[in-house]
């Protein structure tokens, strides 16, 4: 076995035996900080929980890391960034936790509704408050699920199974997932002012920091639940403390803070809250498929296969393959003919994405790919569809994505334009069956990109053809086909030639002499 996995951390023993047998798997749930450094330049992933950090300093020591593989969610033990740089995949198991989190969210919301905590307590110390103790029924009251991702759809099928009615909000679903799931999604406001429980489901970013302050608890029903389980700060905790402890709601379910612990908050001498130690993901399940989701990515990388769970890099689903595959043979041509082609540094890569590829919204794995095509052949380092961006941004280079709905009669064309120090060039491809250039610097060509080719600018004058011929020929190189493509009659024209052999400098050198040609270039495809 060539490849070599290091687990770090612990991990469920079902993860380890999804590797054995595809790489020598080296266990050292103790390793320190400086032993890492010392061993890490011998593996080829590496399995880590929150204890081990894997830092610019380690990722730097590891020549032959491919994959850091985070058993679980969060990745903020991981730097990501180095690792990009070093295109180094950084994958994680989130959904192993979806259902443990809608499990705990559902705990969480019959706690309050039943008041299950506080009468626990109560029952501890000796009393029996049944009047106390009233609760309400979940059955036909509505839940308002905000985020519907992966956690959210779980608390909203487990919500059926209590009769709830539920709204959505979540801007960023499709109509299509809406209907799958049979839930009627809704804008925010309507969410709250209609939810008899209102549960969190997004990130913590800027838009959704704070998403729920004053003013939407002074929309929220009075008798009104809200629960979070995704991350601290998305509630305003003083709002919800004001909330809380004026009865302007009835209650609040918490796994996460704004402060963790949240030691000093005011939220711990409420009844009327049930607080948790950000624990909605800790199952013995959820950690077991986290070990498991992580092995197999990591099986699939060394098989060659695209993972689905790498966070720096777009990911390969099954739709995005079968729509973008046909034009990955079009892209590394296009990306080899435009570093063979460039005369001095480039400074500007521009895709243009038409026809039907300028809907498809993960077009960027084109422009990794080329810039993977660009790149590779000019740096030491490896450039891959992880590190292709950052290293292209690091080197300056602007790139840039369009999109153009007319794709000039075909369903689809990739025009790319590069801007170097001394020369700009530009193709525009299709696939069609094979790959085709159908354009070269703006003049109209119908060429299958491969083999070797000859590319010559020259005055569409008689005879500068035959005296280009007659030059490879002296060269004792066979042409195989020509194509030439001119915007007018007596102006300039371009003349691409694809010939069986290689093509010497000197024949460069001898056909840029010749009189009315103007440049040429030989390209490997
Ligand atoms: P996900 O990415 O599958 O889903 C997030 C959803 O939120 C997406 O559907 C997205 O469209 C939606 N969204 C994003 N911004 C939004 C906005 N401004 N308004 C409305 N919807 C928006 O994520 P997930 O795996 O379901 O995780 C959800 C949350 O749970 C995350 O914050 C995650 O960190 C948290 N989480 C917490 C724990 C825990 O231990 N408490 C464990 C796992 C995950």
């Amino acid at each position: 076995m060539d490849k070599k996995v290091l687990i770090a951390d612990q991990i469920n023993e079902k993860g380890i035996d999804e590797l054995s047998g595809i790489a020598e798997v080296v266990n050292n749930f103790t390793i320190s900080k400086e032993e890492l450094l010392d061993v890490i330049k011998d593996f080829d992933a590496i399995i880590v929980r929150s204890r081990t950090k894997v830092t610019r300093e380690v990722i730097e020591a590891s020549p032959k890391l491919k994959i850091i593989a985070r058993a679980g969610v969060g990745v903020d033990n991981v730097d990501v960034q180095a690792a990009t740089e070093r295109g180094v995949m950084v994958i994680n198991a989130p959904e192993s936790t979806s259902i443990t989190v809608a499990e705990h969210t559902m705990g969480l919301i019959l706690a309050l509704s039943r008041k299950i905590a506080i009468a626990d307590s109560s029952v501890k110390q000796g009393k029996w408050e049944k009047s106390r103790f009233m609760g309400i029924e979940l059955n036909c009251k509505t839940l308002g699920v905000i985020g519907m991702g992966r956690i959210g759809s779980q608390v909203v099928t487990r919500s059926k199974a209590f009769g709830m009615d539920t709204l959505v909000y979540d801007p960023y679903i499709t109509e299509k997932t809406a209907l799958e799931l049979g839930v009627t999604v809704v804008d925010l406001e309507t969410l709250i002012k209609q939810s008899d429980v209102m549960t969190i489901h997004v990130p913590l970013t800027n838009e959704t920091k704070h998403l729920i302050s004053k003013e939407q608890f002074e929309m929220m029903k009075e008798n009104a639940f809200i629960i979070n389980c995704a991350r601290g700060g998305i509630i305003n905790e003083d709002d919800l403390y004001e909330a809380l402890s004026t009865n302007k709601i009835r209650g609040a379910g918490l796994d996460v803070f704004e402060n963790e612990p949240p030691e000093d908050s005011p939220l711990l001498e409420l009844d009327n809250v049930v607080l948790t130690p950000h624990i909605a993901a800790s199952t013995s399940e959820a950690q077991r498929d986290a070990a498991i989701i992580v092995a197999n990515e990591i099986k699939k990388v060394f098989k060659g296969q695209s993972p689905k769970n790498v966070i720096n890099m777009p990911v390969l689903d099954t739709e995005t393959l079968s729509t973008i595959k046909p034009y990955f043979e079009l892209i590394e041509k296009i990306g080899r003919f435009m570093i063979q082609t460039a005369k001095g540094n480039i400074n500007e890569l521009n895709i243009t994405y038409c026809g039907e590829l300028s809907d498809f919204p993960k077009n960027d794995v084109l422009t990794r790919m080329i810039l993977q095509e660009v790149l590779n052949p000019i740096l030491n380092e490896p450039v891959n569809l992880v590190n292709a961006t950052s290293v292209a941004k690091n080197r300056g280079i602007i790139v840039t994505e369009g999109k153009r709905c007319d794709a000039k009669g075909f369903k689809s064309l990739i025009k790319v334009e590069m801007k170097s120090d001394n020369n700009d060039v530009s193709l525009e491809g299709i696939f069609v069956q094979t790959p085709k250039i159908v354009m070269i610097n703006g003049y109209p060509v119908d060429v299958e990109p491969e083999g070797t080719m000859l590319i010559c600018k020259y005055k569409d004058k008689p005879g500068t053809i035959g005296a280009i011929g007659t030059k490879i020929g002296e060269h004792g190189i066979n042409i195989a086909k020509m194509q030439v493509g001119r915007k007018k009659l007596g102006g300039e024209a371009v003349m691409v030639l694809k010939v069986d052999q290689h093509v010497p400098k000197t024949l460069i050198s001898d056909i840029k002499k010749l009189e009315d040609v103007h440049d040429a270039v030989a390209v490997n495809l």
